[in-house]
């Protein structure tokens, strides 16, 4: 009994990263966009080391024979809340759980999300996060890299206000949150806002620039935030060397976001010419998220799983988003990865790749989003390509993702630092 426990645990902790010889059939290029043919991708120090011509041995290395699958550089995911994963009971938890219970829950979602093959994510809303990213660095549960947002920032009533849908009793009780909560109300506020992340450890800022869909509240699309508030935020986050995420279903909302200088629209559901024609002009990133809007689009025919002012807004909404990203990639807009997993399940953020190409992007665009594109976003310079000196970041899918890209939910392997999981 004892050995078999021992046996398991060895299975279980990852192997040290060693210098591993990845024999991979094909590669795929993700700074041209194309497969380069066969390859093997030596990694020694959790960095690529070489990449060599063809499937050859290399002396002194592990050799990981990857003969008929693709390689590519490990996905990036732009948009999850590792902290919760949404489902009819979410409501009533808030009130029975505890940080403790979330952060647990939170060691599986993030397994699963790198063994999908998303080596790095980037955590747009939760407090919880900020502790696992600091587990996982630490080695002491398993899970991607993460660039995490920490508590999002949104205005009284907003979509991200911690209080929203108690009953009176409860606010009293709780009082009024404030910047330390991630509520704001004008741009003093706002400064604080950001210089309380700044103190939390966040990597990233984010706000919602209008209502959302799960909130507790009526309006999904109003905007949230004054221009002065945005600019407040942007400013004070580039003292930090932070990128606003500005999360926006609404034209008004995102409209102010983008003049104000955030780095990425969220969901952009109601974009039109206008606003491609803005975020051409201020170089701003579209982050689609089609996979929760056909999440929540399916999940609001089932009684009962919304709250009554939940549902239209995802009905309304969810349908949309795919259709927007129809338009907004014909436009010419920049396009990243990103999927806002915790709405729909951890470890499904593959499918994101399917809804891009059902909404015209070649299977080729779709990876460079995912890898590229997505860490230029991260304004990751060592993150998004299999080239020497970067991290041994390495997926591999079984044929041709190219011609079939319902095979990136087939992952075969996966390697984050040099370590295969
Ligand atoms: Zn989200």
């Amino acid at each position: 009994m004892r050995t078999i426990l021992l046996a398991t645990l060895l299975v279980a902790s990852p192997v040290v990263a060693e210098t591993v010889a990845v024999q991979c059939g094909d590669l795929f290029d993700s700074k041209s966009a194309r497969l380069v043919g066969a390859r093997t991708i030596v990694t020694s120090d959790g960095r690529v080391s070489q990449v060599l011509p063809g499937r050859v041995s290399v002396p002194g290395a592990r050799e990981v024979d990857l003969s008929g699958h693709t390689c590519m550089p490990g996905w990036i995911d732009l948009h999850v809340h590792m902290a919760s994963q949404s489902g009819p009971r979410s409501y009533e938890e808030r009130f029975r759980l505890d940080d403790a219970d979330y952060a647990l829950r939170a060691v599986g979602y993030g397994e699963k999300t790198l063994r999908a093959g998303f080596t790095t994510v980037r955590d747009l809303g939760g407090e919880v996060t900020l502790k696992l990213r600091d587990a996982i660095n630490a080695g002491l549960v398993t899970g991607p890299r993460i660039y995490a947002a920490g508590k999002s920032i949104a205005t009284t009533g907003g979509h991200a206000d911690p209080t929203n849908g108690i009953n009176s009793e409860l606010s009293f009780v709780l009082g009024t949150p404030g910047p330390t909560e991630g509520v704001v109300d004008g741009p003093m506020d706002a400064r604080q806002a950001v210089r309380q992340r700044y103190k939390d450890g966040s990597d990233v800022i984010k706000i919602t620039a209008t209502g959302g869909v799960l909130s507790y509240a009526k309006s999904g699309d109003a905007p949230q935030f004054m221009d002065d508030e945005i600019r407040a935020i942007v400013e004070t986050a580039k003292d930090y060397g932070y990128a606003v995420a500005a999360h926006a279903h609404g034209k008004e909302g995102m409209k102010r976001a983008i003049e104000g200088g955030v780095t990425t629209i969220e969901h952009g559901t109601y974009m039109d010419d206008e606003i491609f024609a803005l975020m051409k002009k201020h170089g701003t990133w579209y982050v689609p998220t089609i996979t929760a809007g056909r999440f929540v689009a399916e999940k609001a025919r089932v009684p009962g799983y919304f709250p009554d002012i939940v549902r239209p807004k995802a009905e309304r909404i969810g349908g949309q988003i795919q259709d927007t990203f129809a338009k907004a990639y014909k436009a010419g807009v920049k396009i990243a990865f990103g999927t806002d997993m915790g709405v729909g399940p951890h470890g499904d953020n593959a499918l994101e790749f399917g809804y891009m190409v059902e909404g015209g992007m070649p299977a080729n665009e779709a990876l460079q989003a995912a890898t590229f594109k997505a860490a230029q976003v991260l304004g990751a310079s060592d993150l998004g390509q299999v080239e020497p000196g970067f991290r041994a970041d390495i997926v591999a899918v079984p044929g041709n993702p190219l011609d079939d890209i319902s095979l990136t939910r087939k992952v075969a392997f996966v390697m984050k630092d040099g370590v295969v999981y």
